[in-house]
């Protein structure tokens, strides 16, 4: 770390525009009779607000879970005519070393096994000045501020002077408490204990001393429209990953658009990089798919294993890892080391087992885009994966059920709370438990009418559980008992 920390008042923080998106596209989902309350409790909570905003804050605007979900929840709660607004603080590599180590904690690693003591702090505090008078500026008394996971943590004081109140939501949790959990709590404490209202994905991952009163359990939602998971033909799909060269095949741009969040019309024309030497995968070979950040805690050399060592290459399936290109995630300092640790693991694999195994990774350059080929790799793959060492709740699982894929897993943190085993896919209560993990793929690739079975219950729970409508009618309730 360099030792020069300077404040200045410049403007660091950027507003993400939101074009409003119209909720009534829920309405042939859901039904009218849950699209009617849903109305009902958006009138409510814009009764209820008046020209107070709702500010969400978080620390990038493109990459992971949380950018992702408010590209398009907030794009609904706009299209419902709540005044809500999008915040992205600003930071250097120091301040994201720390917070990804306090996210490693919460998440029960010691991370890169650095300090969280006094220098930490102040460096973290420098940051969080030096973003304050951004924040503040915007924000008026009366004002809801949700300030999201650790790296916005410390703005909770100065925004509540402002007069605003503070709702700090956090994504990520561990179902038990070890040493790193209890340092990076203890780390975070003293920004966020007098926060107003705190928002986590589970219970259990709250800490003993947030006040049970002003704790809200909200999970997470996908939207069934966005790029990410807007229908897309099968006849599609193999063209377009083909172009991007994540399978053999052909060369030609895919003729048919995707939709922006916008609204306008996109074209895939970035290829992915490939990131093993060998032929890509085979258009017609069943895919086993996971698709995350490069992070310790989404295990994919764990994955890579189970599958090379305990998928019978018989089967003739082929694993695709895959993550965000490690450039395009402003707060992900690690993911470089970690696509290196994954990379060096493939090249070590038996020359059989590399010829099934591919890596690769999406350029960020255009969500959109990006999103387009992420719907399309989960659309092909026969099983979407998420053996993660831990998960605050896991959208990858949510939008693998969506696109009705039987979904293999390990029993952690917010994947329970999506996936009951057996009945929308597979789990393993130890993550490091590879042979089961590969017995659950060979399963699905063999009891073909099991995964269907798996995959068409995983669409219907995503529809009665993880739609933004019911997401944004917990913020009312939320709004109002604070109110
Ligand atoms: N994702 C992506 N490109 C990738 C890999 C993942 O857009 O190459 C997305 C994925 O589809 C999901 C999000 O990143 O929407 C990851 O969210 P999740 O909650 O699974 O994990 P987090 O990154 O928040 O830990």
């Amino acid at each position: 770390m360099s030792d020069a920390v300077t404040t200045d008042s410049a403007d660091r923080v950027t507003e993400v525009e939101i074009q409003p998106l119209d909720p009534a596209a829920f309405e042939p989902l859901i039904g009218p009779e849950r699209m009617a309350r849903f109305r009902s409790a958006a009138e409510a909570s814009k009764r209820l607000l008046g020209d107070r905003r709702v500010f969400n804050v978080n620390s990038t605007a493109i990459g992971g879970g949380v950018a992702e979900m408010l590209q398009t929840l907030l794009a609904y709660a706009r299209g419902a005519r709540i005044d809500t607004r999008w915040l992205v603080i600003e930071g250097d590599p120091d301040f994201f070393a720390i917070t990804k180590r306090v996210h490693n904690g919460l998440y029960g690693g010691p991370g890169d096994m650095g300090q969280l003591d006094n220098t930490e702090h102040r460096r973290y505090e420098v940051v969080m000045e030096r973003n304050t008078e951004g924040i503040v500026g915007r924000v008026r008394p009366g004002d809801f501020v949700i300030l999201h996971d650790p790296q916005t943590a410390g703005l909770t004081h100065a925004v509540q002077k402002a007069g605003a109140q503070v709702i700090w939501r956090c994504h990520v949790g561990h179902d038990s408490s070890n040493q790193w959990t209890e340092r990076a709590w203890q780390f975070l404490r003293r920004y966020i204990e007098a926060a107003d209202a705190f928002i986590f994905s589970r219970a259990g991952f709250a800490p003993e001393w947030v006040d049970r009163d002003q704790l809200y359990v909200i999970t997470p939602s996908i939207d069934p429209f966005s790029a990410k998971n807007q229908p897309m033909s099968p006849l599609n799909v193999r063209p377009l990953l083909g172009y991007v060269g994540l399978l053999d095949g052909t060369l030609e741009p895919p003729r048919v658009p995707f939709t922006r969040r916008d609204g306008s019309v996109g074209k895939v024309r970035r290829f992915a990089d490939v990131l093993e030497n060998g032929p890509a995968a085979p258009a017609h070979a069943p895919m086993v798919l996971q698709a995350s950040r490069w992070d310790r805690v989404k295990d994919m050399t764990g994955v890579m294993t189970g599958f090379a060592e305990h998928v019978d290459p018989a089967l003739g399936a082929h694993l695709m890892l895959t993550g965000p290109a490690v450039f395009g995630v402003a707060d992900d300092p690690e993911a470089s080391e970690v696509l290196l640790e994954c990379m060096m693991a493939w090249a070590a694999l038996p020359h059989e087992a590399r010829n099934r195994i591919h890596l690769s990774c999406i350029p960020m350059t255009d969500p959109d885009e990006a999103a387009a080929i992420v719907n399309a790799l989960q659309r092909h793959a026969s099983i979407v994966v998420q053996k993660s060492l831990a998960e605050g709740f896991g959208l990858t699982v949510a939008e693998g059920m969506w696109k009705a894929r039987p979904i293999v897993a390990s029993a952690v943190g917010g994947i329970v709370d999506q996936v009951v085993h057996g009945e929308h896919g597979l789990l393993i209560d130890d993550p490091h438990d590879l042979p089961r993990f590969g017995a659950h793929i060979e399963l699905l690739l063999t009891d073909t009418a099991y995964a269907y079975d798996l995959g068409r219950n995983g669409r219907e729970r995503v529809v009665e559980e993880f739609l933004g409508d019911s997401h944004l009618e917990r913020f009312g309730s939320l709004f109002q008992a604070l109110s």
